[in-house]
């Protein structure tokens, strides 16, 4: 589909005035449409709850948003579960799916009465000696192999480091009904960035069928299904676009085929969907510094890779917009490129844009998920601020941008003077 953005250049401008680009802005009305299309989707399972993946957007305003529309928290570190507090989080709000877990981490989770999520076997030892056994437990579930939708394998869980086996599994319910726990829940992340609608179906009727042979091999109570994170978003306009609605219809056909007719049409769907709710409604905002001609031609922001990873990590593609030029023909081919002393610091290479001029302001769509959240200060390049685009208009900053002070806070300065 055809990207717009969703803030015009006088807006952009607005907010430049104030909070000077870069930036990455979010859109609070996007935001909310987005939860509430997962929430009717899913409006069936009376005890449906998504649990928000803080690692891709964590920043306090942007979860209590999630908070008001009902939303929980996914946390996998000690400082996620203190944001998580910080937001008026606890209990059965929060869940914790983590892997490597250190003891501090499984401690905070327990008092916080999240829902503990185990990656492996041994972590039931690593539990009772850490904090104790809650009276409700996940288990992150890998089935090995090669994972596919249709034709097509979307990932090789047999190389993946997270969950544990069937096996494995049935012998920590088996165990842990023995140390007094009474709920399970059952867990499992097969694909990043899925895109269309066959993926959530796919893993729910995976584990939905393990659901059962678990419930008759050990007798254990399963009260929730969590299908995690995994839904992809439409980065390059060409994609198809994920349509909630369907997903949700095929996880129900799914949950009648396989659950309700074992008696286990009580149990709750979890989910734990990060980029698919946020990417969309995030654009990394920036202005173009330099232009230079050589063999190619490149467009310099003042935006790089520390603001936005993935081009250069991943080689992702990420829609540019330029502001004021968005019915523009584009008849230019450009690299638009970031700062650092690094030659993968490109967010698009041989990108047709309209003609762009030093001054001009663009968007770089979808980055409202992993985006930020995976910034760095390689170079010294320091983090920008985040605005919020409000429902009525208006802007917010719900960070400010890292100052030198913040890049040195952690050395201790008493032996050097600036
Ligand atoms: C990263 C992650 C998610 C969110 O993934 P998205 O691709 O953003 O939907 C959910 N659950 C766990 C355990 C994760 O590690």
């Amino acid at each position: 589909m055809k990207k717009t953005p969703f803030v015009s250049l006088n807006t952009a401008r607005e907010i430049a005035r104030e909070i000077p680009t870069p930036f990455h802005l979010y859109d609070e009305a996007g935001i909310r449409k987005s939860v509430r299309a997962l929430k009717a989707a899913f409006s069936w399972n009376p005890g449906f709850k998504e649990y928000f993946a803080v690692k891709a957007t964590p920043n306090p305003y942007i979860l209590s948003i999630l908070k008001e529309e009902g939303c929980g928290v996914d946390c996998a570190t000690y400082t996620e579960l203190l944001l998580a507090q910080a937001c008026g989080m606890s209990g059965k709000e929060v869940m914790f799916s983590s892997n490597v877990t250190p003891v501090e981490d499984m401690q905070k989770a327990y008092e916080m009465g999240a829902y503990i999520n185990l990656d492996d076997a041994s972590y039931v030892d690593f539990m009772e000696h850490s904090c104790g056994i809650p009276t409700s437990v996940c288990c992150r579930y890998n089935p090995g192999g090669s994972f596919s939708c249709g034709n097509t394998i979307m990932d090789m869980p047999r190389d993946s480091k997270y969950g544990m086996t069937e096996d494995q599994m049935a012998g920590v319910f088996t165990r842990l009904m023995k140390l007094g726990v009474k709920n399970f829940g059952i867990h499992a992340l097969l694909a990043s960035n899925a895109v269309g609608n066959e993926y959530y179906p796919e893993v729910a009727g995976k584990l939905f069928h393990l659901a059962v042979r678990l419930r008759n091999a050990t007798g254990a109570n399963i009260s929730f299904v969590n299908l995690s994170g995994g839904i992809g978003v439409d980065y390059r306009p060409e994609q198809p676009q994920c349509d909630i609605a369907v997903v949700g219809a095929a996880v129900q056909q799914k949950y009648m085929q396989i659950l309700a007719p074992e008696g286990m049409g009580d149990v709750a769907i979890f989910c734990e969907l990060g980029r698919f709710l946020l990417a969309p409604h995030g654009h990394l905002v920036s202005t173009v510094l330099h232009q230079k001609h050589i063999y190619k031609t490149y467009i310099g922001l003042d935006a790089c890779a520390a603001n936005l990873m993935r081009p250069a990590m991943y080689g992702a593609y990420h829609h540019i917009s330029v502001l004021g030029k968005e019915e523009a023909i584009l008849d230019h081919v450009y690299d638009v490129v970031g700062g650092l002393c690094e030659n993968n610091d490109k967010f698009a290479i041989d990108r047709s844009l309209p003609g762009v001029d030093i001054g001009d302001m663009l968007v770089i769509h979808d980055t409202g998920a992993h985006g930020f959240s995976m910034g760095y200060n390689y170079n010294g390049k320091l983090r920008s601020a985040e605005v919020l685009l409000r429902e009525d208009g208006s802007f917010q900053k719900i960070r400010r941008a890292e100052t030198p002070e913040d890049y040195f806070s952690t050395f201790d300065f008493s032996e050097f003077s600036f």
